[in-house]
């Protein structure tokens, strides 16, 4: 295709050589338009590869004719044709942006062509250049990441929008600084200067990343933390040239991430840190005080009966005496230790370097000291106490998992010595716990293997001394220990979940015993079965003993169940449907242990309770301490009033009995009448109807 070219020039002679060199060029096909008027000139720009321009013209004359064009097609390249005494002027054109200029009157036939196309070629790829320039500024001010670029001298060369915002320099401010200046950073931690990637680029070729927490330093000093790399610049040959760098700002991220760890190992209840940043903080100091020899002291604490509070006052309340708790805690500890809640009512405090293993106990004893103090929350005035048990490193304990599973024992330990106080790990703690834990395992297997039994002590009517019930006692028969007694195992049962499956069998056992001695036609008592707590609360319990009842044949009224007071106000409201279920099912309810508890009149009202058994503290020294006899009586008295049968249990002389009968107590268990026994052994005082130690 042949190009264009726009001769603007009123010299004829000049511009018949002109159109003779052109025209007959042999490499390049020119058409070429020649017009004498620089008015015309603009006419016909349309199309023009290139223009050859006298800037003295009829109609214009001097730089003005070339701005003129060059206003009107500044893409098309203009090339000067002047006269020697005109040279400065055109010298001023090629400044103002014209290619080159020629003298017009010693033109080259054969060197302008290719001055000519030569100029169109640069003139195009300029064009491209150009294009391609402003396409990656484009690019890199759009995007959202900052870009720095630096030549291999360190000096900056480009900032992009988003990079001159991050910095506070603009492009034309930062160009030639030195990068440290303009783009400034520093390790948050340290708050030191850090290492500017882009040196390191260039000097090792190679792409290099930002330092980890890196913060960037605006120029008003305003901070951004910052992530990302650098990479260098290669010339052609593919040596270095520069170094570009990427960046963008991750402060969002990085606060997102800080909240989301704090999170993480934070209570949100109390803001105290978690069992997972406790255990990373005892970690620490259990390395710091082995580097430095000293010790530390782990206190672990549980409020005592807080489970009794929330149910009865609610979660609200309960959270809000945690609360409480917590700035209690903080109180009593060194600004460099730790409180943390462990979950529930549970709380360890972390003593760093300490120098007696006494400073633990003085600190345990200010905070039991702290907790006492009533806690007001709304209108309740709220007494707590709690159990803290204790370990020290390095004594107890060289790593993180024992420490606290000893503490844990020690607060156990401290609340089975009567809660309110503090213990010591010990070591018989730890053969305890072992001993205990080898005895959960064993009593998984003690249903599957038949070796659990039931013994039966009788109720006898203190008046007659004839059988008026039958208590069913649990017995475990272990392979190595022998027959092992309920107090042995019946907690360790409750906590891991086992006295479910072991309540039901005892239930089952103890109807179906019952239906073989009315099958035998010996008198048809009722038979007593105890009841724990964490039973009652299981789902689906009254269903379970409706089912038990039904696949044995017994009677309703021929099963009593014991339960204790404890049982029934832990979360009351649906223990009295529980009760009310069994009441429809006509199973008789008895209230064990009385006396030992709360004993409040309100809910002896409240359940729908058939008997009272006084609980065998009070009978044992009824016949010394005045106070037990005082508080027998009123329950004897209080048994009248509301219609219930009273059991004195522990009946164990006949004096207790004699004052017993005096009081005018119903009914009475105990050694003093019969032992526990095994059920062939039990058919044998039902045959003869009353007890050995038959009432006088
Ligand atoms: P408990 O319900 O108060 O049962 C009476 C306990 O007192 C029995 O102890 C019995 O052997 C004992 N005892 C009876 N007469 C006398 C006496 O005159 N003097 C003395 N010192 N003690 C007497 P045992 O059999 O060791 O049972 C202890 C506790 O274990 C029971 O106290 C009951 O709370 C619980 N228990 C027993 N069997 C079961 C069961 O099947 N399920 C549940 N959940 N608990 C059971
Ligand atoms: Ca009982
Ligand atoms: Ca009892």
């Amino acid at each position: 295709m042949s190009q264009r070219i726009l001769l603007i020039q009123d010299d004829e002679v000049a511009a018949s050589s002109i159109l003779d060199a052109l025209r007959n060029s042999s490499d390049l096909p020119f058409e070429v338009d020649w017009v004498r008027r620089c008015s015309d000139g603009l006419e016909r720009l349309d199309g023009a590869a290139a223009i050859l321009l006298d800037l003295y013209l009829p109609d214009s004359r001097g730089i003005a004719t070339f701005e003129r064009l060059y206003g009107a097609a500044p893409r098309v390249p203009i090339l000067i044709l002047t006269s020697s005494q005109n040279e400065t002027t055109a010298k001023l054109a090629v400044q103002a942006g014209a290619q080159d200029y020629l003298f017009k009157n010693r033109l080259d036939a054969y060197l302008l062509p290719k001055a000519v196309s030569s100029m169109i070629e640069r003139a195009v790829n300029a064009e491209a250049l150009f294009e391609e320039k402003e396409r990656a500024l484009v690019t890199l001010n759009s995007i959202g990441d900052a870009v720095v670029s630096t030549d291999i001298a360190g000096n900056v060369t480009y900032l992009n929008v988003i990079a001159e915002r991050l910095t506070g320099w603009t492009q034309e401010e930062a160009a030639g600084h030195k990068i440290e200046e303009v783009f400034r950073i520093i390790d948050s931690t340290t708050r030191e200067t850090s290492q500017n990637p882009m040196a390191l680029a260039i000097r090792e070729d190679k792409t290099v990343a930002l330092p980890p927490n890196c913060v960037l330093i605006r120029r008003d000093g305003v901070e951004a933390a910052i992530e990302d790399s650098a990479a260098p610049i290669h010339d052609r040959r593919g040596a270095v040239t520069g170094a570009v760098m990427v960046f963008h700002d991750v402060s969002v991220a990085r606060a997102l991430t800080l909240k989301m760890s704090y999170l993480a190992q934070h209570d949100s209840l109390t803001d105290l840190p978690n069992r997972i940043l406790l255990n990373d903080r005892l970690i620490e100091a259990i390395e710091l005080s082995s580097r430095h020899h000293r010790m530390l002291a782990v206190l672990y604490l549980d409020i005592d009966r807080f489970k009794h509070i929330n149910d009865s006052l609610g979660h609200v309340v309960g959270d809000r005496l945690l609360q409480s708790v917590a700035r209690r805690l903080f109180t009593c500890v060194r600004s460099s230790d730790t409180v943390s809640r462990q979950g529930g009512d549970e709380f360890v405090v972390l003593l760093w370097e300490m120098r007696h293993s006494e400073d633990a106990a003085v600190t345990a004893q200010k905070i039991l000291q702290a907790l006492r103090e009533p806690h007001q929350i709304d209108q309740h005035e709220l007494h707590i106490t709690a159990s803290i048990g204790i370990v020290i490193y390095p004594d107890d304990g060289l790593d993180a998992e024992t420490l606290m599973k000893k503490a844990d024992f020690a607060m156990y330990h401290a609340k089975d010595t009567g809660r309110d106080g503090f213990q010591f790990f010990k070591s018989e703690m730890n053969a305890r716990a072992i001993e205990r834990q080898s005895l959960e395992d064993q009593l998984r297997h003690a249903i599957e293997r038949g070796e659990l039994l039931l013994h039966y002590q009788p109720k006898v009517n203190l008046a007659t001394g004839g059988i008026t019930g039958i208590e069913a006692l649990l017995r475990w028969r272990h392979p190595d220990q022998g027959l092992v007694a309920p107090g042995q195992f019946i907690t360790i049962a409750e906590e891991c979940g086992l006295i479910v499956p072991i309540g039901r069998w005892v239930l089952r056992e103890a109807c179906l015993q019952a239906q073989v001695w009315k099958a035998a036609g010996l008198s048809p008592v009722c038979i007593a079965v105890n009841i724990s707590a964490v039973e009652l609360r299981t789902p689906g319990f009254a269903a379970g003993v409706r089912a038990i009842l039904a696949e044995t044949g017994l009677p309703g009224h021929c099963l009593e169940l014991e339960l204790t007071e404890s049982a029934l106000i832990e979360d009351s409201r649906s223990t009295a449907d529980v009760l009310r279920e069994l009441k429809e099912i006509g199973v008789l309810l008895a209230l064990d242990d009385f006396g030992t508890g709360y004993s409040s009149l309100s809910y002896l009202k409240r359940f729908p309770i058939d008997a009272l058994k006084i609980d065998r503290s009070f009978v044992r020294h009824l016949t010394t301490d005045k106070d037990d006899a005082g508080i027998v009586t009123a329950v004897i008295g209080m048994g009248d009033n509301l219609q219930m049968r009273v059991v004195a249990e522990g009946v164990e002389t006949r004096e207790q009995l004699a004052l017993l009968q005096e009081y005018g107590c119903p009914q009475g268990q105990g050694y003093y009448f019969s032992r526990p026994v095994p059920a062939a052994e039990f058919g044998n005082l039902l045959e003869c109807g009353v007890t050995g130690g038959a009432a006088a």
